[in-house]
């Protein structure tokens, strides 16, 4: 597939730092009064009035309930030593999970289990991925390079928090949520962080996006029957896509999609189980 940006994508190229960046938007159908800018970095501080009626509060860097000093680098630190004695021997991916403060994600209520290796709610039926999964799917994803992934396409942005891991470990992150309560929430947890290569949309990720295509890799957080044909049109080639998918009985296993000079090679893992993949937005 033609990529429409010019000059012609390369999808493991690293951006200029300098240079200007494609303007794609942060939403495919912006609101009256919302920035268009597509960069979060260029966005100030949380707003204390845009909370929604689904919003979760995140703790401020002083208010983490019961003392447990979850800002300290030391309890990542650990999270992350546990992570590697599981089996992540990804160094990039152990030192990206290393950096992203996990609790800021989640309800106050639950900040105390951050660290912990389960999945949380983080509002409207939805999950965010226990640590160990994240990890895993990352290190998949990666497939060992040696730098930084080129452009990541992310289905299922839930509250941020994989987005912000992502964004140490690729050079443009395009995540997209169907649920405008998640998306609107993932927005205002990744305000503070500054990461100017994470975009969010609010859209179908059932049709991927084609407009930041071809990606060096995808990866979905939410599970269907199959692997849309429009992940596979829109990965690179030499990509790799890692997606929850339903097996035989409603299980779900990990799948790795390649797509090489040979074509498409498809591997089944591990049992999982995350939330279904749905059409339409909501
Ligand atoms: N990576 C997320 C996990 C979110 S759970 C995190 O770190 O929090 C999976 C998300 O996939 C849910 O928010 C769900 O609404 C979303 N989802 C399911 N089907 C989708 C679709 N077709 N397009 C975009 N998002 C979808």
């Amino acid at each position: 597939m033609k990529s429409p940006l010019k000059p012609p994508f390369n999808p493991t190229a690293k951006v200029p730092a300098a240079g200007p960046r494609p303007a794609f938007p942060v939403r495919l159908k912006p609101e009256a009064g919302v920035p268009s800018a597509t960069k979060l970095v260029a966005a100030s501080a949380r707003s204390s009035g845009a909370a929604g009626k689904n919003d979760l509060k995140i703790p401020s860097k002083t208010a983490v309930p019961g003392g447990v000093g979850l800002d300290s680098q030391a309890v990542r630190a650990r999270m992350v030593h546990k992570l590697a004695a599981q089996g992540v021997a990804d160094a990039q991916v152990l030192a990206a999970m290393g950096r992203v403060e996990r609790h800021r994600f989640v309800d106050t209520a639950l900040a105390n289990q951050a660290y912990e290796d389960t999945s949380l709610p983080i509002g409207l039926g939805q999950t965010i991925s226990k640590p160990n999964v994240v990890a895993r799917m990352l290190e998949l994803l990666r497939q060992g390079a040696a730098g930084k992934l080129g452009r990541v396409l992310e289905i299922g942005t839930g509250c941020g928090y994989q987005a912000a891991v992502l964004s140490h470990l690729a050079t443009e992150v395009y995540s997209i949520e169907r649920l405008r309560g998640l998306h609107d929430k993932a927005r205002e947890n990744l305000r503070t962080l500054r990461l100017p290569n994470v975009h969010l949309l609010f859209a179908d990720g059932m049709i991927g996006y084609a407009k930041g295509a071809p990606y060096a890799a995808i990866i979905a957080a939410a599970g269907g029957e199959a692997i849309p044909a429009a992940w596979i049109e829109q990965l690179a080639p030499g990509g790799r896509l890692v997606a929850p998918l339903q097996t035989a009985g409603g299980a779900q296993a990990l799948v790795v999609v390649d797509k090489t000079s040979q074509g498409i090679r498809q591997t089944l893992l591990e049992a999982v189980h995350f939330v279904p993949l749905k059409s339409g937005t909501s």
